[in-house]
């Protein structure tokens, strides 16, 4: 007879790994579900950083670097890392085609107190992963990996988890298996959701990399593609990277024209050594606005319209593991049970964040390098420093706004471009969907 387990969760990603060990703590009778062999093997493009002293979705976390703690104040939880860490991460720096600069931060001043500056520490994330496990498994979590998830099916008592070994049956089923999630297409709760593109990432791990600054995350945009460069927790390792929206870009022959050929960029890799290649394809759907269907509960990328990032994804299963552990002392198996979680994910992500606009459009179909080139070196002192990808929009819009009038009379063909930018968003948008593949 098939076991029945209280909850079953799938993906032992950082959510799943987060609500398996909470609520296996707790001593909820937990199955974790995982399809890779080890889950310390992460090929899916992940810098590991996790950010840090600044609120990012309303959260905010931090690290004690004499015990390698994560601490989650406003969650009220923490994290133990066993695993090497680099908190070098002081904002972003936006290079233009022509090698000038625009920087939001100002590293080579904050770095002189990495303690009070740090907005990020990169961690191996399989040593992260590894660490959860272990403690989850010690409080009584079964543990499947090299398994497979294929289907669920819905019962009235119960949920049937379907796999490529054997089934599961559990009172809860937890979909934590990230972007893309086979489970929520599975439940057909992708039909409603607006898709707005696939992007495609390719990395190469690569040692020997050497910009003029580092410490932080690196956008370049050349006329051929956009690329990043980030240090990772591992000494002298760069994560160097290209993204497109377009399954038809030929990633492989992009990244080698920037690291051999591009004669602005190429000589930061002169003494360059590949070590790795990670890389992924993501789909991005609308955030689902209630994670929630017949007993199966969403976490994670699984419900979120891109990247939830790992910090909020622990957060999210941490929340998750307590409603569940308070559905069953509460003695209600339902909706109800979880609705400490339900409302978590309502009032603090999906009002305020799971509805935020999709644009579309590049500056590089519209602006030459030269204009590039202009407005990267326009600024005449770096932004305040941020390492959130939503504020940091926000930072470049505060910082170009008042600087309008001089460009208008120095290159008024930007403003010009801008506004055909605007005025296309919605058109260019349906160019990225068109490239891409839904697969709902
Ligand atoms: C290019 C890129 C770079 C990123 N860099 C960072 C970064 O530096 N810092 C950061 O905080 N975030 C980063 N993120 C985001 C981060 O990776 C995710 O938000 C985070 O991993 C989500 O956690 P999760 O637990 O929801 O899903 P995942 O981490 O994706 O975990 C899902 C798990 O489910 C398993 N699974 C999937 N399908 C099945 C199945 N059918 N059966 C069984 N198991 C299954 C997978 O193997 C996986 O282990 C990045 C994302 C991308 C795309």
């Amino acid at each position: 007879m098939t076991k029945q387990y209280d909850v079953v969760i799938v993906g032992a990603g950082p959510a799943g790994l987060m609500a398996a060990k909470t609520a296996g703590e707790s001593g909820l009778n937990i199955a974790l579900i995982e399809r890779k062999k080890d889950i310390s093997w992460v090929r899916r493009t992940d810098a590991g950083i996790i950010a840090l002293n600044e609120y990012i979705y309303g959260q905010i976390v931090t690290f004690n670097r004499a015990t390698q703690t994560l601490v989650f104040p406003v969650a009220g939880f923490s994290v133990k890392y066993e695993g090497p860490w680099n908190d070098n991460r002081y904002g972003f720096h936006f290079y233009s085609p022509g090698g000038k600069r625009f920087k939001v931060g100002d590293w080579a001043e904050l770095k002189k107190d990495p303690v009070k500056n740090s907005k990020g520490v990169a961690l191996s994330k399989g040593k992260l992963l590894e660490g959860i496990l272990a403690e989850a498994q010690s409080s009584g979590v079964e543990y499947f990996p090299n398994t497979n998830v294929t289907g669920v099916a819905i019962q009235d008592d119960g949920i049937t988890v379907e796999t490529n070994q054997k089934n599961f049956q559990g009172r809860f089923v937890v979909a934590a298996d990230g972007v893309n999630s086979r489970i929520v297409r599975a439940l057909g709760l992708n039909k409603q959701r607006q898709f707005s593109g696939t992007s495609c990432y390719l990395t190469r791990v690569m040692t020997g990399v050497v910009p003029p600054e580092v410490e932080g995350i690196l956008f370049i945009m050349t006329m051929y593609g956009t690329f990043s460069i980030s240090q990772v927790c591992d000494k002298d390792h760069y994560h160097v990277g290209i993204v497109t929206n377009d399954p038809k870009d030929e990633l492989e022959m992009l990244l080698q024209r920037f690291t051999h050929d591009d004669p602005v960029f190429s000589p930061w890799f002169r003494n360059a050594k590949r070590v790795d290649d990670e890389c992924c394809v993501v789909n991005t759907l609308q955030a689902i606005e209630r994670p929630f269907y017949r007993n199966v509960i969403l976490v994670g990328d699984a419900c979120w319209s891109y990247q939830f990032s790992n910090a909020l994804s622990l957060t999210a299963g941490y929340h998750l593991g307590y409603a569940l552990t308070r559905a069953f002392l509460n003695g209600k198996m339902n909706e109800e049970g979880v609705a400490q979680y339900l409302e978590w994910y309502d009032t603090q992500i999906y009002k305020p964040y799971g509805q935020l606009p999709f644009g579309g459009g590049n500056l590089t179909q519209y602006l030459t390098a030269e204009e590039l080139d202009y407005l990267a070196a326009l600024p005449a002192a770096p932004a305040p420093s941020t390492a959130s990808f939503t504020r940091v929009f926000h930072t470049i819009l505060e910082t170009y706004m008042p600087l309008s009038e001089r460009i208008k009379e120095d290159h008024p063909a930007i403003l010009e471009k801008f506004k055909a930018m605007g005025e296309d968003m919605e058109k260019n948008l349906e160019e990225k969907k068109k490239a891409g593949f839904p697969n709902k």
